[in-house]
């Protein structure tokens, strides 16, 4: 522990519903002595609406080498103070990983006051495992880059999760099904906790032509969470056509060996695939 009694707060605030604003983040941005504020005029709003009139500075990913030592030479001279997003918790595809880093250098107090972050809120109502998932922040803009990440990331086991802009959701579904086949299992989240928050779940493709086939499916922000390998390659129609025509030729426990050796994965997802297809069969 440090011996500054001065903190610097990392303080979520909501992604849409203003009704996710806590009581703690409340209290402390009304008592600290300045909040850093992406965008001062969207805090503003914020701020109103709960009566907090705290003075804020411009805290941006543009000025913020500019500003972290004057912030961190307030919070030496003993002042509080917080740090907020647009939206949700900061430093999660926003502003803050270096005035946290250096803070934590200089030995100072940073206390998190958590609340809402898209990817968990997507994440928690997707129905894809969530004991092991990873999260890629924002895919790239070109499709080049975005097809080498996809591509990258296709033998993960975990969960994935990344944001993408309204305007690049439909390209950037048809580049997974180009990297990691139609069969994919995704969820997208829209607009969460918004009027019109919507979870898209299934293969790829069905997800896709869901928000393809109207205009509205394509507006407001999206969480694209595309289930791990494991969990995938057992679901896609190869591997079970590899599995019901060996099983009838050697055990299921060497079918899923070799399905596992070939295909990769657990060799236990495999076997529990093929005895249900076993069940299936006429
Ligand atoms: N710091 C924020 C958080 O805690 O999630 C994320 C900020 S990042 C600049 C904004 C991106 O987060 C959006 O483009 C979208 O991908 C995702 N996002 C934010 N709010 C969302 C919402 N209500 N529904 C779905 N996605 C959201």
């Amino acid at each position: 522990m440090n011996s500054k009694t001065a903190t610097l707060y990392i303080v979520a605030t909501p992604i849409g519903n203003l009704g996710d604003m806590t009581t703690r983040a409340i209290e402390v941005l009304k008592a600290v002595d300045v909040i850093l504020a992406e965008d001062t005029r969207h805090a503003a709003t914020l701020l109103r609406e709960f009566g907090i009139d705290t003075r804020t500075w411009s805290f941006h990913d543009h000025n913020e080498d500019k500003q972290r030592d004057a912030v961190l030479d307030r919070l030496e001279e003993g002042n509080d103070i917080a740090l907020i997003s647009d939206a949700g918790t900061p430093l999660i595809s926003d502003p803050g990983f270096t005035l946290v880093r250096e803070a934590q250098r200089r030995g100072l107090n940073v206390s998190p006051v958590p609340g809402a972050c898209a990817l968990i809120a997507a994440l928690s109502a997707s129905g894809l495992p969530t004991d092991r998932f990873s999260f890629n922040g924002f895919l790239p803009a070109k499709t080049g880059a975005r097809r080498r990440v996809f591509s990258s990331l296709r033998q993960e086991s975990q969960t994935l999760i990344m944001y993408e802009s309204s305007h690049r959701i439909i390209a950037c579904l048809d580049d997974l099904i180009l990297e990691m086949g139609a069969e994919r299992y995704v969820a997208v989240g829209r607009e969460l906790t918004k009027k019109f928050e919507q979870f898209y779940c299934g293969s790829v493709e069905a997800v896709k032509e869901t928000i393809a086939s109207a205009d509205n499916h394509q507006k407001g922000e999206f969480v694209l969470m595309i289930a791990g390998q494991t969990e995938i390659s057992v679901e896609q129609a190869e591997v079970r056509r590899f599995l019901s025509l060996l099983s009838k030729e050697v055990s299921v426990k060497t079918a899923s060996q070799l399905a596992a050796g070939w295909f990769g994965g657990k060799r236990n997802d495999y076997y529990q695939l093929a005895m249900r297809l076993r069940e299936d069969e006429p």
